[in-house]
């Protein structure tokens, strides 16, 4: 579907259809992603998350057979910018799913924060309060947008646009916030641990065993799988959705603050301060024959 407003001469791609994913002439060319040849090393913990992942890729349309019934925009440029606003807030809306990594990241910070035997520090303790506190303001955000919505004359919902886009401004910057504060909780051995496989080696891996453990009843395997988990978040394979997604799914930030300047009522926010501070009053008490212009 279109991703911008477009033009006359931009209209052989003003199309919108769907397909089933393995229809004939679509190529799919899967991205790279940091450290993803992890993936291909079995069930060791230096993948981070045992149980996902993810992929993106460059998807190629090449003469692929679209039946009628599944086309929705055809050549009809002058309905791109409704379409892609509508769909733009819709899915701006929908960032409710970086709440649930956020809570996967604060958990992983308060575990390793006790694996470390620092979780009861002020500063660590009022760190994992903030990265909860912009957590939760996200969630706010995106229950907001949705319960502010509207019904519209098809029956459908529509959300606020103003709020959903507030609230995606809010992910393009809260999660780099919270990783950077999970960073600074786990400390440096997030990025100089050794592998899965020198942890098992003969050689070196009771060393290892034994330089890093922090504390005596928490076996250094299990603080290597946690700070492998913040790693693959913040800066790893996940780092892909839970950050730079953050940052452009939807559209970059500049798109958002494009919609909030337009939605906002200034006029209606103008009055209410003139009225407070008796401007708008004293206009009206100047009698005519006095008033400039
Ligand atoms: C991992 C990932 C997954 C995604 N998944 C989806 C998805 O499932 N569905 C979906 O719809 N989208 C998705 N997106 C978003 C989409 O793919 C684009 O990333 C997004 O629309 C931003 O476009 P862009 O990456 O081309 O960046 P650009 O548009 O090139 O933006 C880069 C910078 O240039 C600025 N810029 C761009 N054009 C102008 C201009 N004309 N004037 C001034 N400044 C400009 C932007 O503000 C920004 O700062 C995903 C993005 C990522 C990273």
């Amino acid at each position: 579907m279109p991703t911008l407003s477009m033009k006359e001469e931009d209209r052989d791609y003003a199309v919108s259809f769907a397909l089933p994913g393995d229809s004939e002439g679509i190529t799919y060319v899967i991205g790279r992603q940091s450290c993803d040849t992890r993936k291909m090393e079995g069930d060791t913990f230096d993948r981070g998350n045992l149980l996902f992942g993810g992929i993106e890729s460059l998807v190629i349309f090449d003469d692929v057979f679209v039946p009628w019934e599944r086309v929705f925009m055809y050549r009809e440029h002058e309905f791109t910018g409704q379409l892609v606003e509508k769909f733009a807030s819709y899915h701006r809306q929908s960032y409710a799913c970086k709440v649930g990594v956020g809570d996967v990241l604060i958990g992983a910070t308060q575990t390793v924060a006790e694996y470390n035997g620092v979780d009861r520090a002020s500063h660590i303790r009022d760190k994992i309060i903030e990265m909860n506190h912009l957590n939760e303001t996200l969630y706010c955000g995106s229950i907001a947008c949705a319960s502010e919505g509207q019904r519209e004359p098809c029956g459908t919902y529509y959300v606020n646009t103003l709020l959903a886009n507030v609230h995606k401004q809010n992910i393009t910057r809260f999660p780099y916030e919270i990783a950077r504060l999970a960073q600074d909780c786990a400390g440096g051995l997030l990025v100089t641990l050794p592998s899965e496989r020198d942890f098992r080696s003969h050689e070196i891996g009771a060393l290892l065993d034994k330089y890093c453990s922090a504390r005596t009843d928490v076996p250094a395997e299990h603080r290597m799988r946690i700070l492998r988990l913040i790693e693959n978040i913040t800066m790893g394979a996940a780092a892909v959705g839970y950050l730079t997604e953050s940052m452009h799914g939807a559209g970059s930030p500049q798109a958002q603050r494009i919609m909030i300047s337009r939605l906002i009522n200034m006029e209606e926010k103008k009055r209410l301060a003139k009225k407070l501070c008796g401007v708008e009053l004293n206009s009206e008490r100047i009698p005519r024959s006095l008033r400039r212009g």
